[in-house]
């Protein structure tokens, strides 16, 4: 068998979501672990609604998930080779023209739907003499162009949904040329997967009806109709159709959204498998594993807490080496105790800079209850002399627990607020240490102080 070839084919007509590019990343894996091509095509026929800003956009993405493709094309690019097919079917008959408006062929299906038939258009255009189609053109009407179906039972073996068939009888002729002449998508796409030497169709089940057409229309070329595998679809927590909500999931939205793309690509090579959803940090290590064979026919649902949680627990385990450059660019690059004290704090990459601040730089000190000022005067005093490590903060801890009887979050609270500002966060443990005993002084003093004048505001006046 010749090596796999697979293509990823978006239509640059808007941004890529995350259902688009869940397509897209099964095909790169798909074609990573078969050893074959993946190749980007830009489905670029709709020229009015084509965008060169869409085409710089859909490649930017790809980049930024690392799903780098061998080879690129845009169907506009084989506009005359479509032409020629088409000229071809139409001399064959297999293209006839038709001349029925919108409104007249949705009274048609009304009319049927009435009399309890399906609605599957009637064929009229394939009956038409030449008179009538004079006068129709006369009356200044151009003909849209019908794909006559041979009548037959299609069958594929889906790598995805397993054995398909449809009968093409209950399917109305599909147009492919429309009255301006422009194709619909489904011609080039045949030609196209046979020109380029397609052997994987991997796509959403919403073409799972273009799939019958495209294995007569295949054949009817000369072509070897590719193997198929259509994906469920992907839904929303609720149940909804995703594509319904573009904006609020697309790929440039999670982008700068600050989620790391391999949480993107180990999320959606999952759903909808039976694999479990794991921090997996390389496409290739999401390639070995990878098996069409392991997604089902239920629809997945896409949540973004899952998302969000599977980007903090790749943070979680992600070493010190690869973080350095990340850090580097963002000026927080604290070393390694730095990153290991606050990694395991990291919702997004990004959040590390408030923690160098924290460890480095300057924070607002906090004391809530104006009680504690007392105790962050004493806490200030016991802080033991440097060097400080890892133990510092037990033993400071275990004197001032001796000396003012607190314990617990009456102890750990106010001196988590006093030296980060905040509630939460890394262990103070290993935080410690790089603060040092200059902030840390500073900090306690001037928390004390605010609770000081904290408590002189509360105080009651006499009169
Ligand atoms: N341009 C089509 C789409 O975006 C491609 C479908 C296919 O993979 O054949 O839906």
């Amino acid at each position: 068998m010749s090596a796999a070839r697979v293509r990823f084919a978006p239509s640059p007509t808007g941004h890529l979501h995350v259902g688009n590019i869940r397509t897209g990343l099964v095909n790169w894996l798909f074609a990573r672990k078969a050893g074959g091509a993946f190749v980007l095509r830009f489905d670029d026929t709709d020229t009015e609604r084509s965008r060169p800003e869409y085409v710089t956009g859909i490649r930017d993405d790809l980049r930024w998930l690392g799903l780098t493709w061998d080879e690129e094309a845009f169907q506009s690019e084989r506009a005359d080779r479509h032409a020629a097919v088409v000229e071809t079917l139409k001399a064959e008959g297999r293209l006839y023209a038709c001349y029925e408006t919108p409104e007249e062929l949705e009274y048609k299906r009304r009319r049927q739907r009435a009399r309890g038939q399906p609605p599957i258009y009637d064929r009229a255009g394939l009956t038409l003499t030449d008179a009538e189609r004079a006068r129709l053109e006369a009356e200044g009407r151009h003909p849209h162009w019908r794909f006559r179906l041979d009548h037959e039972d299609i069958r594929w073996d889906d790598l995805v949904r397993g054995a398909c068939h449809y009968e093409s009888a209950h399917l109305s002729d599909p147009v492919l040329v429309r009255a301006d002449g422009t194709l619909l998508y489904t011609l080039p796409s045949v030609v196209d997967d046979i020109d380029m030497a397609i052997t994987h169709v991997i796509r959403g089940e919403d073409h799972v009806v273009n799939t019958a057409v495209q294995i007569q229309l295949c054949r009817l070329l000369g072509g070897t109709p590719p193997t198929f595998a259509h994906l469920s679809l992907m839904t929303d927590v609720g149940g909804g159709g995703l594509s319904k909500r573009l904006g609020s999931v697309s790929v440039a939205d999670l982008r700068s959204d600050g989620l790391e793309p391999m949480a993107v690509n180990a999320l959606l090579a999952r759903l909808g498998t039976s694999d479990d959803v794991a921090p997996v940090t390389t496409l290739d290590a999401l390639a070995d594993t990878f098996d069409l064979g392991h997604f089902g026919r239920a629809a997945p649902k896409f949540d973004p807490a899952d998302l969000a949680r599977l980007n903090a627990r790749l943070l979680h385990g992600l070493d010190y080496d690869a973080a350095k450059p990340r850090l580097a660019a963002l000026k927080a690059d604290g070393g390694p105790a730095f990153w290991d004290a606050v990694r395991g704090n990291l919702e997004r990459f990004a959040d590390v800079a408030e923690w160098h601040a924290v460890a480095f730089g300057d924070v607002v000190p906090r004391a809530d209850a104006a009680t504690d000022a007392g105790f962050l005067r004493t806490a200030a005093e016991a802080l033991p002399e440097e060097p400080w490590d890892a133990a510092t903060w037990s033993t400071w801890t275990g004197a001032l627990k001796a000396a003012t009887g607190r314990k617990g979050k009456g102890l750990f609270m106010p001196l988590r607020l006093a030296l980060t500002g905040q509630p939460k966060g890394p262990e103070l443990a290993a935080l410690l240490p790089l603060i040092g005993r200059a902030r840390a002084l500073d900090r306690l003093r001037r928390a004390a102080a605010d609770g000081a004048a904290d408590r002189a505001a509360q105080a009651p006046t006499r009169a």
